[in-house]
């Protein structure tokens, strides 16, 4: 394998990383890479995209286009992804035409099969709830028995945002919410009982240097992530627990880059991972204004072969989502001292679109 000096990494100030995905996590990569000297390519099949509007160049096309994967490939010394729904055969053609894929196609092959990711999981000492596969109707009954009722069943691929999910109740259920998932592969979840959700982002550079980020309290509404705090008030026990399983994910997938980790709290006192995203995560935003270096530069660090930054918090910080039509008090929001604003640029407000974030500072 080349050494990194031989990938030409460092990359030097000037050259350009390639961004697949022109979401506003795309956006705010390119807009941290900008601010380290360096140009963003972006690849997004939808023109006037978040990050196409601050990226250097965009290349509107599929993300399986063969012709723009070339033109990514030439252009960009490192490519990267802002969303975990990469086709695995686009990272294939550009790993083919000798781009530097970061994180590579591992990592994005298990976070896209939630079977294989908890089976990875456990294999690598990070412990879930009890799951179980399924490809039938009565396979699913078999895997609710199995797991035991009330389950949660997830199809294994294209879930985001609580979508492709159904909770079972009995087992007597399990063949009716396989066929209303669609029939696809599915797996079965226990039900967790937690007390609280929390995530850690945690990031590995290309000399294998690790860092963790502190941890974020999460809440939820209807799938979608509501709102963060952070640094989240937690024992030693459990930072600790999470630190061992960032570890253990990070190099059990020979990770490059910046990770987020979901994980549940339990009564006991365990941590039990619900899942990882292999890529820049919402429930780190709240780094932006509340941690020496943010998440997203820290991603371009870890990818450009740079030194990593220091992750420790300067500030508490309460996340919020601005979803449809709340980014439309933005005066309101900007006139509060203690609020960052953070807007998209979507050109259109749809009932749950992530429009935007604010970070609502105190010191800590
Ligand atoms: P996910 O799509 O796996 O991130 O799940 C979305 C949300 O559903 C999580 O943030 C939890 O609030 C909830 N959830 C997911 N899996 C479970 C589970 N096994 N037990 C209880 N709640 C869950």
């Amino acid at each position: 394998m080349p050494s990194p000096s031989e990938r030409g990494l460092p990359l030097e100030p000037g050259a350009a990383i390639g961004i697949i995905g022109g979401g506003q996590l795309g956006r705010m990569l390119a807009l941290a890479a900008a601010r380290l000297g360096f140009d963003a390519v972006v690849l997004e099949p939808e023109p006037d995209s978040p990050a196409g509007r601050v990226a250097a160049q965009t290349i509107v096309v599929p993300y399986d286009d063969a012709e723009g994967l070339r033109t990514l490939a030439a252009r960009a010394h490192v490519v990267t992804f802002e969303f975990e729904n990469v086709p695995a055969a686009a990272v294939a053609q550009l790993t083919a035409m000798g781009a530097d894929v970061a994180p590579g196609a591992r990592p994005l092959a298990i976070a896209q099969d939630r079977f294989e990711e908890k089976t990875f999981l456990n294999a690598n000492g990070c412990p879930t709830v009890a799951f179980a596969a399924a490809t039938t109707g009565p396979e699913a009954s078999e895997a609710v028995a199995r797991v035991g009722a009330p389950a949660l069943m997830k199809t294994r691929r294209d879930g985001y945002d609580g979508k492709g999910q159904r909770w079972v109740e009995h087992a007597a259920d399990a063949a009716d919410a396989f066929a209303a998932l669609g029939g696809v592969p599915v797996i079965v979840e226990a039900a967790c009982e937690f007390v609280r959700e929390l995530s850690v982002i945690a990031v590995r550079g290309r000399d294998g240097a690790t860092a963790v980020y502190p941890l974020a309290e999460n809440h939820h509404e209807g799938g979608i992530l509501r709102r963060s705090s952070a640094p989240a008030h937690v024992t030693i026990p459990i930072a600790d627990q999470a630190e061992r399983i960032a570890a253990r994910v990070l190099s059990g997938l020979d990770y490059v880059g910046v990770i987020g980790i979901e994980l549940f709290e339990i009564a006991d006192g365990r941590l039990l991972v619900n899942e990882f995203a292999p890529r820049v995560h919402n429930t780190g935003h709240w780094t932006m204004d509340g941690c020496e270096v943010d998440q997203f530069e820290q991603h371009i660090r870890a990818v450009a072969g740079w030194p990593l930054g220091p992750t420790a918090a300067t500030a508490h910080v309460e996340m919020l989502n601005l979803l449809g039509d709340e980014a439309a008090t933005w005066l309101r929001l900007a006139s509060e001292p203690e609020t960052r604003v953070h807007l998209y640029g979507k050109r259109e407000a749809k009932p749950g679109r992530k429009m935007g974030h604010v970070n609502r500072v105190r010191p800590l």
